[in-house]
């Protein structure tokens, strides 16, 4: 029997209500009375990972060190918990029904007829209680992706409600739901919030702790009234009123009592003390930034903030670590032309190009770095726009005017970013990337190595094209150098301008190790030198 007692947290109402950053925020402060916590996500659609999935879709893909492309949320829990996680953590019901009909196809089942309940919710649970049973864990908190009363959440419900039925008290649930405000009337109204309960009773699942959403505070009279209509202690209808920013949520779960009630109704020790001290230290050096700092992200998904998560994220780390407000602007790179380019760039004081795929936008990217090259404006690409910084020296400085990545460009004369090896002859999309975490050895004396003050660092990777080794000398000869490499296939990992204040171009996103108690080298050094670019200005 292991240790750890499962949480799991509904949604109800709507989507988009916050369960990730609830799930992370009551973990954190299970995490600041010294328990140890690991977040889960369920998601209900039939994709085997979010890897094939359009970041409009469902946003950025977050990448874990073991190399599986998992849901945003993921990234939320990594920063706010400061604890890496793996492919257990996120799980589809593509993936759930993948292993079940493997097994069935071997034979596994032994002649039974194969079927939702049990097999499908018997494969949820395994994947619940994997993190349980690696006995590592204190607590396992399981988010349920989706709303109650949808066609496909109903699987993991029902493993819900019978794992709740085998252990009892080490389950705990907590329902997440909408509280609306009816301006007309002047009302919080409850009644959307009675029935996402009631749907989740018609499934045999009584929820233990209600967390409301809401504009504005909730009434004593609320609270009780939410608890008499859905059978719960007044004090575990939590209030989760709107924040200024997702930061701030721990602490107000905390007022709130979250963390209290889930130890009383877990039976866990109560009387041991949160310490967020150094969380209430970031928060305020966020919160009263001395001086600003104004970024471009470049990319092609600008308009809508989630795809690039992560990267924002980090700049949110590194502004807190430099006392200062970075101002992020969202630049399409399509937009980015001859004509416009001065006027779309102009009043940066760095410039960050960001990862990708395909052609769309490619061309306003290089222009947008042959205008942070020559203006010695602070330039930071990430994975594409590494991979676009190299295309750009390779044609305006070694005049090498028809050179391109074979991504952009099969027939290229001068392929300066080509397929790696092993990705010849891979032709299925989903999870053939080069993707999780590798070692990369930095040169001494290079930018790259007084940033990371190490010779060997680990960041993780997700891409099939690469730097091509055939012109590394004609590129080192002009100014651009290699200086960090993952020694074991010769893969050029970073590339950075010698006579250039701050320019790196690096294969790897950094963005998915920032987190709140370790904010990442990269971004903090990168909007120290925008501040210093903008003392100059
Ligand atoms: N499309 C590029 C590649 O596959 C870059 C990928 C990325 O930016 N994540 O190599």
């Amino acid at each position: 029997m292991n240790r750890a007692k499962y949480i799991f947290v509904t949604g109800g109402v709507t989507s988009s209500l916050g369960k990730g950053i609830i799930s992370a925020s009551l973990a954190k402060l299970l995490q600041s009375r010294g328990f140890s916590v690991t977040i889960q996500k369920l998601d209900p659609y039939i994709n085997v990972d979010p890897g094939t999935l359009n970041p409009y879709e469902h946003g950025e893909c977050y990448v874990t060190n073991d190399g599986a492309e998992t849901d945003l949320d993921l990234g939320h829990y990594e920063r706010f918990l400061n604890v890496p996680t793996s492919q257990a953590n996120n799980v589809t019901t593509g993936r759930i029904y993948q292993s079940v009909i493997e097994k069935e196809r071997r034979g596994d089942y032994l002649g039974e007829t194969v079927q939702v309940i049990p097999h499908i919710t018997d494969e949820i649970k395994n994947r619940i209680k994997i993190l349980g049973n690696e006995n590592k864990y204190d607590f396992v908190i399981t988010e349920i992706g989706g709303t109650v009363g949808d066609i496909e959440s109903l699987p993991y419900i029902e493993a819900v409600r019978q794992m709740r039925w085998e252990i009892g008290s080490a389950c705990l649930v907590i329902h997440l739901t909408l509280i609306p405000y009816l301006p007309t009337t002047g009302e919080l109204k409850t009644k959307p919030t009675q029935h996402s309960v009631k749907t989740l009773l018609e499934s045999g699942v009584q929820p233990d702790i209600i967390v409301c959403r809401t504009t504005r505070n909730i009434t004593e009279a609320i609270r009780n009234k939410i608890a008499l209509f859905c059978n719960v202690l007044p004090h575990a209808v939590i209030e989760a009123i709107d924040a200024d920013t997702i930061y701030e949520v721990p602490l107000l779960m905390r007022s709130e009592n979250l963390d209290q009630v889930v130890l009383e109704k877990t039976h866990m020790p109560a009387d041991t003390k949160s310490d967020l001290t150094e969380w209430e230290d970031f928060l305020f050096r966020y919160k009263n930034p001395e001086k600003t700092v104004s970024i471009g992200l470049v990319g092609k998904y600008v308009e809508l903030k989630d795809s690039y998560k992560s990267i924002i994220e980090s700049f949110v780390h590194a502004g807190a670590a430099t006392h200062s407000q970075v101002q992020l602007r969202m630049i399409n790179a399509e937009d980015i032309t001859d004509e416009t380019f001065s006027d779309k760039l102009s009043g940066l004081d760095g410039i960050l190009v960001a990862p990708g795929f395909g052609e769309r936008g490619f061309e306003g990217k290089l222009k947008a770095i042959r205008f942070a090259r020559e203006n010695k404006i602070p330039f930071f690409g990430i994975c594409l726009g590494m991979q676009c910084a190299v295309v750009e020296f390779a044609r305006n400085v070694l005049k090498l005017s028809a050179a391109n990545s074979t991504e952009m460009d099969p027939d290229t004369p001068f392929p300066v970013i080509d397929l790696m090896n092993e990705q010849k002859t891979i032709c299925a999309k989903g999870g053939t990337m080069r993707l999780g975490a590798y070692p990369c050895g930095l040169k001494q004396g290079t930018m790259a190595h007084r940033i990371y003050k190490s010779k060997q660092i680990s960041e993780r990777h997700r891409h099939r094209y690469e730097f091509n080794n055939r012109f590394l000398e004609k590129f080192e000869q002009a100014g651009m150098i290699a200086s960090g490499i993952y020694e074991k296939d010769n893969l050029i990992e970073i590339v950075e301008l010698e006579d250039h204040p701050w320019f790196v171009g690096i294969q790897f996103h950094p963005e998915y190790q920032s987190t709140v108690a370790k904010p990442h080298p990269l971004f903090v050094s990168f909007v120290e030198a925008a501040l210093q670019f903008n003392q100059r200005g």
